[in-house]
């Protein structure tokens, strides 16, 4: 039996909205995995304060990723955490958790790729995992906008997504025809104003939003 492979959508998810399933869905088309494994940030050292609570982010995604052709699982890894949040920790937590020859994807969009430098250790990111980055609508991925050190490990790494699946870390994939122009800041400011942003956000979770009275203040 081969490794399993597993991709990772890490987020705020605050809220979740249909730019972070349609990520993961493509990645999942793409790659077929055995699983996806969302982790929802606990404390995200590079943003501001949550508005929602980790408990109402998980069921939020819980609702989005109701309906998947490969089992989801919510990791709640960086919730319980107390200490800030690093993604080199949590895939150093799933590498021990998978065993060496699981395949870890980890999938990102671009605005997080043209940071990824800005990242803790994200050099060593490549030792646990792949990274999977995917466009984004006002997120350039061209030179002027991906740092140099960036693109240059990107184009280095890249794989095919056999490759991916079949071996355990250290690729990359660069998915450049994701054109989701949808963000959660957006739709928080949208709930605010007292609007239902139906087209942004799966239906099952602007439910949840309302029953549970989220993003009024
Ligand atoms: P915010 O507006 O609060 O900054 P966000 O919409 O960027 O939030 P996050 O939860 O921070 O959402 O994103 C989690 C992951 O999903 C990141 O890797 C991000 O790049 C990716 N992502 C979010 N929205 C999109 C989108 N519309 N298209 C592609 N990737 C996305």
């Amino acid at each position: 039996m081969r490794p399993p492979c597993i991709a990772v959508l890490g987020g705020s998810f605050d809220p979740v909205h249909n730019g972070h399933v349609a990520l993961g869905a493509y990645f999942i088309r793409l790659l077929v995995p055995d699983e996806l494994r969302v982790i929802p940030a606990g404390n995200p050292w590079q943003k501001q304060e949550l508005q929602a609570s980790g408990p109402d982010r998980v069921e939020m995604v819980r609702c989005a990723f109701g309906k998947q052709p490969v089992p989801v699982t919510i990791d709640r890894q960086e919730i319980r955490r107390h200490t800030a949040t690093y993604t080199i920790d949590t895939l150093r937590a799933l590498r021990t958790e998978l065993g060496p020859q699981a395949s870890i994807a980890l999938l990102i969009g671009a605005d997080q790729l043209q940071q990824l430098d800005s990242w803790r250790e994200w050099r060593q990111l490549f030792d646990y995992a792949h990274i999977c980055a995917a466009s984004r609508p006002g997120f350039a991925l061209d030179a002027g906008h991906v740092p140099e050190p960036v693109a240059r490990e990107f184009a280095r790494r890249a794989g095919t997504p056999e490759q991916l699946r079949t071996t355990p870390h250290g690729l990359t994939y660069l998915a450049t025809n994701l054109a989701v122009d949808i963000s959660a800041t957006e739709i928080r400011a949208a709930l605010q104003r007292g609007d239902r942003p139906e087209s942004l956000v799966p239906h099952a979770v602007l439910d949840y939003i309302e029953q549970h009275h989220l993003y009024k203040s």
